[in-house]
């Protein structure tokens, strides 16, 4: 059997659920969209549920796949619904609501639901994405708490640069927030990961820790609440062939890299089709048999070429972390131009093995 997986703590995740509530101090959802960001949404769910306030998704496909795993607690469609006729299935699973766009009141205030729907009224404070105007945001309050359809609505926006912590946006977009607000009295959430870690003086009775959940920064710079989360994933593979190369002999595809003197090239059963970077660059780190060495050469689509000059103890069948808790993806990702959202997201083929469920 090929020895690329990924090994996935749910004791991590547990632990860095519960930072994300003591550090905030707030209510947490649960950031579960997009399968859990390549760590398995229902596993992930399942492993949260007796301890979470909840959980968030991005979609109804991904909601009801959590539904149909049997989780009962709260989910929240973070872009609400795409379609009027999604609100009969969100009224059938209980599902609570984004709502980020006029016409969604309308479909609201036209629906005909079995019971109130739980609403999270979204703003544009400045990241000008989704969200209402803040000119229109009271008004579109007003008209739903008119509307009879909704039971409680959380006030709701999200930052656009909270992982820059020098940066005087996420400032700009709490006074926005604060003034749309006006003499609203209700729930607020605004905290995403960054927020929660690095803006402590942000108001939140909600917050929405997706990256932190999987132990892996927001920041590019070292940060001391960041520091304390738990890797989550550990993508591991072994050494399934050993080169010994003299300087001047080129490595892989388009020769990226030359040996510079005598070489020892271990070959990994890992690839870009794993969802390892392809463009990682010679010089990223690998762990082999817990040693830290470097990749060298141009990532393939099933396997890489790791640098073993220095471990000559290394060999067929070696260990090799791509990343875990030795290895983060953070670095990783910062490394060759990329966030360990979208290393973690484009994560495929390779099994995941569940421990601490
Ligand atoms: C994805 C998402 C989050 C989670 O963001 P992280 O940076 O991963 O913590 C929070 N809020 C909204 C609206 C999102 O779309």
């Amino acid at each position: 059997m090929r020895p690329a997986r990924a090994l996935i703590d749910l004791e991590a995740l547990r632990h860095n659920y519960r930072l994300a509530r003591e550090v905030s101090g707030a209510r947490a959802l649960a950031v579960v969209k997009a399968d859990a960001y390549g760590h398995g949404a229902v596993r992930c769910a399942q492993a949260l549920e007796a301890e979470a306030d909840g959980f968030a998704v991005a979609c109804i496909e991904e909601a009801l796949e959590l539904r149909y795993a049997g989780i009962r607690a709260p989910i929240l469609l973070l872009e609400g619904f795409f379609e009027a006729s999604e609100l009969s299935l969100i009224d059938q699973h209980q599902l609570w609501c984004v709502v980020h766009a006029p016409w969604q009141v309308e479909a609201i205030e036209q629906a005909r639901l079995s019971r109130p729907l739980r609403v999270w009224l979204k703003l544009d404070s400045g990241m000008h994405r989704v969200g209402l105007h803040p000119a229109e945001y009271r008004d579109a309050h007003a008209r739903l708490q008119a509307s009879g359809k909704v039971e409680k609505i959380v006030l709701m926006s999200h930052f656009a640069r909270a992982d820059e912590l020098d940066c005087p946006r996420s400032a700009e977009q709490l006074d926005i927030f604060q003034q749309a607000r006006g003499e609203l009295q209700a729930e607020v959430s605004l905290r995403n990961s960054p927020a929660i870690l690095g803006w402590p003086s942000v108001p939140s009775d909600w917050v929405r820790p997706g990256i932190m959940l999987y132990g892996a920064t927001p920041f590019e710079q070292p940060q001391a609440q960041a520091a304390r989360l738990k890797p989550v994933m550990t993508l591991e593979s072994k050494i399934i062939s050993v080169r010994e190369l003299p300087a001047g002999e080129p490595v892989g595809y388009g020769a990226r890299f030359v040996a510079e003197r005598p070489t020892r090239v271990g070959v990994v059963a890992m690839g870009y089709a794993d969802g390892y970077p392809r463009h990682a660059a010679t010089g990223t780190p690998v762990l082999v048999d817990g040693v830290r060495t470097r990749l060298i050469g141009r990532v393939s689509m099933d396997m890489l070429t790791v640098d073993l000059t220095d471990l000559p103890q290394a060999g067929l069948g070696s260990r090799v972390e791509l990343w875990g808790r030795e290895v983060l993806a953070s670095d990783v990702a910062y490394g060759c131009g990329s966030i360990p959202y979208q290393l973690f997201c484009n994560l495929k083929r390779v099994p995941r093995l569940y421990s601490g469920g």
